[in-house]
């Protein structure tokens, strides 16, 4: 947040209060015309600076609600990324496979190691290129994994912990 928006509506404010005591001691009506358009100038003046802050709290407010919610998700991947391991599908390709132990009933499937490193967990899904060659793929991002020959996921799978 801005300190200087609170401190100029305050400030204004303050401005406000005085301009408003002199006008007492005027005497004739041009006085009162010409302290009466400053007066109506900085009460402008003050209005603007407190929808400024008033705009930039709520800004901040945004801001630290998408903070908190960051951090639910990173406290929620935490405990959750315990339930998988790396593993090479093939030389040079990791995918995460979940821990057998760790399964909540889920099939046994792969997951895409480059959105596992940001806190996701996405599913390889089988697909066949237009060559024919077998990939999986995620649904998240361009990664593409070629599966090992013959092995099955649940091959996979029931040799994990
Ligand atoms: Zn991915």
């Amino acid at each position: 947040m801005d300190i200087t928006l609170i401190q100029g509506a305050i400030s204004s404010m303050s401005s406000i209060t005085e301009i408003a005591k002199s006008l007492i001691e005027l005497k004739s009506i041009s006085e009162v015309k010409a302290k009466s358009i400053e007066l109506l100038s900085v009460a402008v003046e003050a209005q603007e600076r407190a929808l400024a802050a008033r705009k930039d709290q709520a800004a901040m407010i945004e801001e630290i609600d998408r903070l908190k919610k960051e951090l639910m998700r990173r406290e929620t991947w935490d405990s959750e990324k315990e339930r998988y391991v790396l593993q090479d599908m093939t030389v040079g390709s990791p995918a995460c496979v979940m821990k057998k132990s760790k399964s909540r009933g889920e099939a046994p499937q792969w997951y895409c190691a480059n959105c596992f490193s940001n806190g996701k967990a996405s599913i390889l899904c089988f697909h066949r290129s237009a060559s024919g060659l077998a990939v999986y793929a995620c649904n998240s991002c361009p990664s593409k994994i070629r599966p090992p020959e013959g092995k099955p996921v649940s091959h996979v799978y029931s040799h994990l912990i």
